[in-house]
């Protein structure tokens, strides 16, 4: 069962009935919506049990509703990976910090488990279970296995074997290796089932750009704003993209590619950072050779301090969280005065929800005037404004290319928009004839073995 992430890309969190074993997979929330609807939809299951809870990844909307299953289910056992588990600490503490401005009283009152001080009870329930790693479940009858599956530090992909049967939940992933994080490890042998994400699974232009070619027009923009005397605003996630995109800088440079500029981070990317560096022999990483502190930083100043920074008045690199610049963070904020800078730029270097601030940014055109989030007044677009594509996620091709690695004779899709979907569902149908695919709907239940 889906309890959130059934056709969209939301509070991901689906529900294993194995052998008489409850496995749930994930507890995220949604990046978008407010008060319970944000939650994964627990009561669902009934009277189903949950005997263990593996996490995939540290993403918010993997990750973020960990604590309000607790509450209801407190003895479960949750593993994770180390890398994991480290970054969860960063990412719940801030997800704890945002929910009262998130959602209503009544909704911050009832998760009394989600507060600063209960996180560090939260965070000594994770039991380590590390890539390549297996663990025996339900006395013997039950079998997981993490996979590495590329997209950020420590990311996992999850094969439950049972009775002969074997299902391979993908959890976020991507063949392609990035600059830090490797491509996808998958299991040798065929599954009965496939669990796959499908966000990239409608074909998208952006995709056929290789990442070279891609590095190579963003450091063309950077040199042609410094150039100007302008700055160069990089609007990332801190988990993730902005650790990417900062070794990719930090090599540009000192192979003199893009001239010496301050280049600043925000505080919560640096302490993610500071986890990417501990973890330099991580199974996730391609090499342990650099570590991102020797990059130099400067902070970004915070919320008051925001528009009497100096990368107004000198030539500097920015990233800035959040990626789909969502209200009230320092890209949202940064964005306003930016766009009037005729000689500044703004480069997105990932996807943008059509429901975000960064997507309306991301296709405005210069010369017109735009108006995001709850700003009141129009805003002229006088500044550079780039898309690119580097994706920590799966191509359509490579989601292809686990199916035919697979071989299995039911696919599920799960996050990604129903067009996604239904793109990628047909794109299978097509090309492995007699292959059983299913979207699955929030809150139902499915079966696996028929
Ligand atoms: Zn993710």
């Amino acid at each position: 069962m889906a309890l959130g992430g059934g056709r969209e890309i939301g509070a991901n969190s689906f529900y294993y009935g194995v052998g008489g074993h409850g496995i749930l997979v994930d507890a995220g929330l949604h990046p978008e919506k407010t008060g319970w609807d944000a939650f994964p939809k627990i009561e669902a299951l009934g009277g189903a049990s949950v005997d263990s809870f593996l996490v995939t990844h540290a993403h918010t909307d993997h990750l973020g509703a960990v604590p309000f299953v607790l509450q209801s289910h407190p003895d479960v056992d949750l593993l994770a990976t180390s890398e994991t588990i480290a970054l969860a600490q960063i990412m719940l503490q801030n997800s704890a910090s945002l929910l009262p401005k998130q959602h209503p009283r009544e909704v911050v009152d009832a998760l009394t488990n989600y507060s600063l001080a209960a996180l560090p009870e939260t965070i000594a329930k994770f039991q380590p279970l590390e890539l390549g790693a297996s663990r025996e479940l339900a006395g013997g009858d039950v079998k997981v296995t993490y996979y590495p599956s590329g997209h950020i530090l420590g990311a996992a992909g999850i094969l439950v074997e049972s009775d002969g049967s074997r299902v391979f939940h993908t959890g976020d992933t991507s063949l392609h290796a990035q600059r830090i994080v490797g491509g996808a490890k998958l299991p040798h042998e065929p599954v009965d089932v496939l669990v796959s994400e499908s966000t990239n699974g409608v074909v998208d232009a952006y995709l056929t750009h290789s990442r070279e070619r891609e590095l190579e027009r963003l450091i063309e923009t950077i040199n042609e704003t410094l150039a100007a005397e302008g700055s160069v605003l990089i609007p990332v996630f801190a988990l993730g993209k902005l650790q990417e995109m900062l070794a990719m800088i930090g090599d540009a440079m000192r192979a003199g590619k893009i001239p010496t500029v301050p280049v600043y981070t925000g505080g919560m990317g640096r302490k993610i950072s500071e986890v990417y560096d501990q973890f330099l022999m991580s199974k996730s990483r391609v090499n342990g050779l650099d570590t991102l502190s020797e990059i130099e930083q400067v902070e970004i100043p915070r919320r008051d301090g925001l528009f009497g920074g100096k990368f107004f008045r000198e030539p500097s690199i920015l990233l800035a969280a959040s990626g789909m610049m969502q209200e009230s963070t320092g890209s949202y904020l940064l964005a306003q005065r930016w766009l009037r800078l005729p000689h500044f730029a703004i480069c997105f270097v990932g996807y943008t929800d059509p429901r975000t601030p960064g997507y309306i940014v991301s296709h405005a055109e210069r010369g017109q005037r735009i108006r995001f989030g709850s700003m009141k007044r129009d805003v002229p677009v006088r500044c550079r404004v780039e898309r690119f594509r580097f994706s920590a996620h799966a191509r359509r091709e490579e989601l292809l290319e686990i199916v035919r690695r697979l071989q299995p004779k039911k696919v599920v899709l799960t996050h990604g928009d129903e067009k996604a979907m239904a793109a990628f569902g047909e794109l299978i149908l097509d090309t492995f004839p007699g292959t059983i695919v299913t979207a699955p709907e929030v809150g139902k239940w499915y079966s696996l073995s028929n």
